[in-house]
């Protein structure tokens, strides 16, 4: 809190145009305020300012709520008397704003158009966590008056031990105390000079209460590091008695006894450099209690080191302005210029087919602003954060950038923060929440890959960070560039209202071709072959063809693991998961059954758990199959496999592309990841096998999603000007999602698309919410949704189509049974009129808040 008062000052070239100055000096005369807390209640709270004591509006105060004491945003300041007896607030934790009157704005108005509490939305925006977790407070008791006023009789059985100027200090303590509601550890240590260890003292003596605002949980993120011990083998004759050579012949000798798991985990970490992160390690689908065997023996010790994010060590990129502009980059970032320059709200929408140099525009325009001395910021998908990019963009903006990744511990976010407020950093760079980053004068918020669907956060408050920084650039009167080659409907439909200027870089960068693409209908392959083939024998032709080339080749399955289905031939029942209605997919390597869902896992079954059948069989392929075929059709093929179960980190994922891109792989299979990464130009064939595993579920987007991963995937066929190929394996060739892909058609498919949700009410033509109502006991789950069902049945809600309640697809998730309502209005407002009159039943009903999630705008409906 401290580093704010002293860097708050902002620099002279920063206008501070905020109204925050006048609302503190206005702020002594109020005599109660309303608070949000980080709680799930809809309402504020209101408090008593006692006399000296000066909160601010968007600033933080620690105030008593039910047992404990909270930090929450003072959202407003007042003199009215409210009806209830109001508690004092205990201290003001800023006096100075943490959230401006914009985010202040912002963020009332996520908390309304998402139906969350305030308080909650506030503590997603601001990454202070780490800062409130230090906070410890003393508060007095009446033991502790008794003892000030009688001069610490009371305290007679300890005066052994007490010096005589202990015991002034502890009075210089309680007379500190006794002014004032509690104080800060800090503070009462500046005031009287008092150790910890009288402090403590005095706590036992009960004349303090001590409060520990902290969760316990310590605030920087510890990574656990694998070591082999005695890493660098020695030839020579032991001779020295260093325990590095010492461990080395325990390794040697010990080696011969060690089984195939424990010697694969081994030899791994020897082959990267004898370190390596746990996480990583219990990747390797090798059994979690093989690592601890081998620590127990001695081989592998395992230290603890603070997580850091590095920057690439991949070989040095060539710089995004390395290379001309075309002319549609051009006039795409001179739109961008020029709307920026106007101060007036701006959206558009820069649709450019993969490998157009989107990027280069964006940081072109980043920079423009930066010049303007003006602050900017870019919004990337979670996985597109890697530390190449992170390296690129050190390079472009030097210090004037803050780069917001997953990686940093929430100490390093708030430093970060205060960075950006202090206005060090105009440019910011960040996944999801930095759209809240607070910057001065914003000129540009540009969201890259614009459909990902990691903007969507899936836990309360369920923002789309899209569609808040087109609301925060209307409130800061910013352009919002949202990019991408698949934009989503949403956004597709909005440039075609003319909400968006709809931009196009139509062509490839140095005139790159778009890849040919060619379907095999896998029915027909079937009939042709008189079985079901993975891969068909077309894929397996152009492949062996790229391989005798030397040319690189990548398929996908979006689907992890070794085989999806484990099914009781005898009853027919499939293995499910004890905790979701899901099947649990078989993990060979690992040799566990896994739920992709909650993580359980358990062991590969022998006989079916329901008759107890030993004809258990695996059906279907995940990429792990996948894989093994493959080695098996192309033995001498260097194969490499992209996936969850492969990569964990950022840093993985940038080293497997690297591996790829240096020549060091001919295939690559692996999941959605393999279409994300944005820097690989040797592959000249891309296979996707089982293209229409998305097309099944039911949900309205499935048809929108297939189209965007085939289109992102075969955008990484085509090296230099060799035009690339794409084999697009389904079962439903003529599907209209796979047919606009096939031809690179994005009109045609948005067309045919659209059409398909107005008919069915979907959005863009309706806003649409998703209520899901859950519980670990069934009985509940049915009383409630069916009170919930007869409400709705009962109360009009003119302009609002009400589905459900019925069971969700997923019925039962994570132990939680699950029922749901879909509600869809042409009209916004009554749809959210009819959630919020549904929310204050359910209160009334006393169903818990938390067990009734409202998801707006929801992405899933499974
Ligand atoms: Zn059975
Ligand atoms: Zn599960």
């Amino acid at each position: 809190m401290e580093a704010i008062l002293e860097t708050r000052n902002p620099r002279p070239k920063t206008q501070d145009l905020t109204p925050e100055t006048e609302t503190r000096a206005l702020s002594p005369a109020f005599q109660f305020c309303d608070v949000a807390l980080p709680v799930p209640l809809d309402n504020a709270f209101s408090y008593r300012v006692p006399d000296g004591m000066e909160p601010a509006v968007g600033g933080r105060v620690l105030v008593p709520f039910r047992q404990r004491r909270m930090s929450g945003i003072v959202v407003d300041l007042h003199d009215r008397q409210p009806a209830v007896v109001t508690k004092n607030v205990v201290s003001v934790l800023d006096p100075e704003p943490v959230i401006d009157a914009q985010l202040m704005r912002l963020g009332k108005w996520i908390a309304d158009y998402y139906l969350a509490p305030l308080g909650e939305v506030f503590r997603t925006m601001l990454p202070l966590s780490a800062e409130f977790k230090r906070t410890i407070t003393y508060r007095i008791t009446e033991q502790g008056q008794l003892a000030l006023h009688l001069g610490g009789t009371s305290g007679s059985s300890a005066r052994a031990r007490r010096t005589p100027e202990d015991h002034l200090t502890e009075f210089r303590v309680l007379d500190y105390l006794a002014n004032r509601e509690s104080g800060r550890e800090q503070s009462l240590q500046s005031a009287t000079r008092v150790s910890r260890a009288v402090l403590a003292g005095m706590v036992r003596k009960k004349w303090i209460v001590r409060e520990d605002v902290s969760d316990a949980q310590d605030a920087a993120r510890v990574v656990k590091i694998a070591v082999l011990l005695g890493a660098s083998p020695s030839r020579e004759p032991a001779t020295s008695v260093d325990t590095g050579a010492r461990g080395e012949d325990v390794r040697r000798s010990a080696t011969k006894k060690l089984n195939a798991n424990q010697q694969a985990l081994l030899h791994s970490l020897a082959g990267s450099g004898g370190r390596a992160t746990v996480e990583v390690l219990q990747n390797l689908e090798i059994p979690r209690s093989t690592l601890s065997t081998l620590v127990k023996r001695g081989l592998i010790e395992i230290i603890e080191e603070l997580a850091e994010f590095h920057v690439s060590r991949v070989k040095a990129r060539p710089s995004p302005f390395g290379f001309e502009f075309n002319l549609a980059q051009k006039q795409a970032l001179q739109r961008v210029v020029d709307a920026v320059s106007t101060r007036k709200f701006a959206g558009i929408l820069l649709h450019g087919v993969t490998g157009s140099g989107k990027t280069a525009v964006y940081l072109a325009g980043m920079r423009a602003v930066l010049e303007a001395g003006r602050s900017a910021i870019l919004l990337v998908p979670e996985i597109g954060l890697t530390p190449a990019v992170a390296a690129d963009l050190h390079q472009v903006f030097g210090e004037e950038v803050a780069i917001l990744h997953s990686a940093l511990s929430d100490q390093e976010r708030a430093e970060q923060w205060h960075r950006i407020k202090r206005g060090d950093a105009r440019m910011v760079v960040g996944t999801r929440s930095a759209v809240f980053a607070p910057v001065a004068d914003l000129a540009l918020i540009i969201v890259d890959e614009e459909q990902d669907s990691s903007y969507k956060q899936e836990e309360t408050p369920r923002y789309h960070a899209r569609d808040v920084a087109v609301m925060r650039a209307k409130m800061a009167n910013a352009v919002v560039v949202l990019g991408s080659a698949t934009p989503s409907l949403e956004s597709y439909y909005n440039a075609t209202q003319n909400k968006y200027a709809l931009v196009e870089l139509p062509h490839r960068v140095e005139q790159r071709p778009l890849p040919e693409v060619e379907l095999i209908d896998m029915k027909q392959e079937f009939q042709e072959t008189g079985q079901e083939q993975v891969i068909s024998r077309k894929l397996a032709e152009e492949i062996r063809e790229r391989l005798e080339r030397k040319e690189q080749v990548m398929i996908l399955l979006n689907r992890r693991g070794y085989s999806p289905v484990a099914l009781c031939r005898a009853c027919g029942s499939r293995m499910e998961c004890r905790n979701c209605a899901v099947a649990m997919t078989h993990h060979k390597k690992s040799s566990r059954m896994v739920c992709h869902y909650c993580g359980f896992e358990a062991p590969v079954p022998k006989k079916c758990g329901e008759c107890g059948s030993e004809y258990v069989y695996f059906l279907g392929t995940g990429s792990e199959k996948l894989e093994e075929l493959l080695h098996g059709m192309f033995p001498t093929g260097r194969i490499g496999r992209l996936d969850r179960d492969t990569v964990r980190g950022k840093e993985d994922f940038e080293r497997m592309l690297g591996a790829l891109n240096e020549g060091e792989l001919d295939l690559l299979v692996g999941t959605q990841m393999i279409a994300k990464g944005h820097d690989v130009h040797g592959v000249t064939l891309v296979g996707v096998v089982g293209a229409d595993i998305a097309l099944g579920l039911p949900d309205f987007r499935a048809a929108e999603r297939t189209f965007q991963l085939l289109t992102q995937v075969a955008g990484r066929a085509g090296r230099g000007q060799t035009r690339g190929k794409v084999v697009l394996q389904t079962y439903f060739p003529d599907h209209y999602a796979v047919q606009y892909a096939a031809n690179h058609d994005f009109a045609g498919f948005y067309e045919k698309e659209l059409r398909f949700r107005s008919w069915m009410h979907y959005p863009p033509y309706s806003a649409l919410a998703n209520v899901l109502i859950r519980s670990d006991k069934l009985d509940e789950v049915l009383e409630w949704s069916g009170t919930l069902g007869k409400w709705f049945e009962k109360t009009r809600h003119e302009g609002v189509r009400v589905l459900g309640p019925a069971a969700a697809p997923i019925v039962r998730l994570k132990r939680d049974y699950r029922y749901h309502f879909v509600l869809k209005s042409p009209s916004r407002e009554k749809l959210n009129t009819a959630l919020r009159a549904m929310l204050a039943y359910a209160v009334w009903q006393k169903i818990p808040r938390t067990q009734v999630i409202v998801d707006v705008d929801a992405l899933w409906l499974m």
